[in-house]
């Protein structure tokens, strides 16, 4: 059986099946077997709650640091509150089995916490919230995928991939990834890539189709799972990863080599990041520099607002993984589709049209100026960060970021705390507002990074998502083509760098256009840098502008990408 879905992460994978299903916490079922044996289950599972957390904070702690183990460590010591627990111990004499006690507590606990003002205190709700469903977990043998242990040649099925996810994941054992939501550029996509791990997305009914064990072929670059594969289709299969994998091992003879093109002009190829860790694995890859580090990851995966030391560390940690290269920090990209659940943000009717991104920092100055001053503070020595502001619609939003961060300078002034002066500021162009007033967000800007993911969606209005459109969100539509042309052209006017950092920057296909309209920067996740610069040397400045004045001339999405297709397919 063929499953189809979206293509995200190149190379082909196989396996057998591990499923993270949605736990079912609900009890409703569960008898009371008396308070002896009651008390006897509650003590148990929170043993045995004891015991996981404590392994989960050691593994955190050894793969991503202090900081946010202590977050885990800090529920043991929440759980340990003797009050607590008589309080679970009083609803069990009530008559009330392990589960309701827990669920009665905590939920009691949760929503004490979550009326009180200070910001502290609403982080607790959500770490009670947390021991609630692991204990009920716990407690209702709810089968828990423990992803730091999985068998050699997994393929992960799931709804989708986090980032929590993929902090204690055994790469080595995953063969390929399966998700039931989310498209080419969703954080699954990204995350899988920044993994190198073959992806296939938004593959409909998957966990109801897929049982635990099954047989699983995946090809990330064609977008197909093959369900319990015969034997000959498995060993086709074998010989094209395999194939894969020479085209990728030839490529490592661009590792060290400048990036040019055929006649020898230069380009810079970047690295998109995830994390402060993720710079090690860039710097690997041959990448020049960073030239996006998405830092809502470092608030993704935790239960309250890294403070200024944290994002510090992590900033200043890049900078110096990639000492004397350039790195980009995108700040806070928050909304969307990238919830963060302790800021409590408002449910919103259009999240991707709302309260979101450089919008909802600015009304938070509080929570972004911490972000503003540790970049600053963490450019100090190496003087290679640059900051960049998402989802920019206007001038006014550049002018307002610039008002604070030059507050925060003159805030570490006062403090006597070392920061880089000169940082510069630069902008997202990523919807149609931006890309429409290029000539005056060029005025106030110190380089742009242009933004396909979301400059697709808000130009095709087409939500990124949703595989049901997925056939309209494409970077060769001529409208999309016309936007990047015209933002390329309004930087070059002003004379400010312009770089790309969304996917469609490593698309083979585009790649000529983007050179002969000047881009001067390339920003690709790790696994396609080599193919980036391989991509780069094979034209000359003539055949570029050739096919893009033939592209531009097309008027439809099919076309142009059947044409581009062609001209760049391997064999030329
Ligand atoms: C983009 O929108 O192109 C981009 C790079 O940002 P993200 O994918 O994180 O929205
Ligand atoms: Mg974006």
């Amino acid at each position: 059986m063929i499953l189809r879905g979206i293509a995200a992460s190149d190379g082909i994978g196989l396996g057998r099946a591990v499923c993270v299903r949605e736990e079912n916490l609900d009890y409703s079922d569960v008898a009371y077997s008396g308070k002896e044996s009651e008390k006897a289950r509650l003590q148990a599972a929170i043993e045995e709650f004891e015991q996981r957390t404590s392994a989960m904070a050691e593994h955190i702690r050894q793969q991503v640091g202090d900081k946010e183990s202590e977050i885990l460590t800090g529920q043991i010591a929440m759980l340990a509150d003797p009050f607590m627990r008589s309080q679970m111990q009083d609803a069990i004499d009530g008559g009330a089995c392990a589960e309701a006690a827990v669920d009665n507590v905590c939920t009691m606990y949760a929503d004490m916490f979550a009326a009180v003002e200070d910001e502290m205190m609403r982080q607790r709700a959500t770490d009670v919230k947390d021991i609630r469903s692991r204990l009920l977990g716990i407690l209702l043998g709810a089968a828990s995928v423990d992803l730091s242990n999985l068998p050699a040649g997994t393929v992960l099925v799931t709804r989708e991939l986090t980032p929590s996810m993929t902090v204690g994941l055994q790469k080595e054992n995953v063969a390929a990834i399966i998700t039931a939501t989310g498209g080419k550029t969703s954080h699954s996509a990204i995350l899988a890539r920044a993994l190198q791990v073959p992806a296939v997305l938004s593959v409909t009914k998957v966990l109801e189709v897929v049982q635990d064990g099954d047989g699983l072929i995946v090809d990330g670059g064609e977008g197909i799972a093959i369900l319990n594969p015969d034997e000959r289709t498995r060993s086709e299969y074998l010989t094209r990863q395999k194939d894969y994998q020479a085209r990728i091992a030839s490529l490592k003879v661009y590792q060290n080599r400048p990036t040019v093109d055929a006649d020898g002009k230069r380009y810079q190829l970047f690295a998109n990041i995830g994390s402060a860790a993720e710079a090690e694995v860039a710097a690997q890859s041959g990448a020049e520099g960073i030239g996006l580090f998405r830092t809502e990851f470092l608030f993704m995966d935790r239960t309250s607002l890294p403070d200024e030391m944290v994002q510090y560390e992590a900033y200043r940690a890049v900078s110096q993984t990639m000492a004397g290269k350039e790195v980009i920090i995108r700040t806070l990209d928050v909304g969307g589709d990238k919830a963060i659940e302790y800021l409590g943000m408002e449910k919103e009717e259009n999240p991707f049209l709302g309260h979101r991104a450089i919008r909802y920092c600015l009304d938070r100055p509080d929570l972004y100026k911490v972000q503003l001053r540790a970049l600053l503070r963490a450019g100090a020595e190496e003087h290679n960060i640059k900051i960049m502001l998402p989802l920019v619609t206007s001038v006014d939003e550049v002018r307002a970021a610039r008002e604070l961060l030059e507050q925060c300078k003159q805030e570490l002034s006062e403090a006597g705390l070392p920061y880089d002066k000169d940082i510069a500021l630069g902008v997202m162009i990523e919807t149609p507002a931006a890309a429409l007033t290029a000539d005056l967000l060029a005025r106030e800007s110190d380089f742009f990074s242009i933004g396909t993911n979301d400059l697709t969606q808000y130009t095709m209005a087409v939500d990124r998502g949703n595989a049901q459109v997925a056939s309209l969100y494409t970077p060769f539509q001529p409208a999309v083509l016309r936007s990047i042309r015209s933002v390329i052209t309004a930087a070059k006017e002003a004379g400010i760098p312009v770089g790309m950092c969304g996917e469609a920057a490593a698309d083979p296909g585009l790649i000529p256009l983007l050179m002969a309209w000047g881009l001067d920067e390339f920003s690709v996740s790790t696994s396609s840098v080599l193919a980036t610069r391989a991509s780069i040397h094979r034209w000359r400045e003539d055949e570029v502008k050739r096919i893009a004045q033939e592209a531009l001339g097309l008027s439809t999405a099919s076309g142009v990408e059947g044409y581009l297709k062609k001209v760049s397919a391997p064999e030329k």
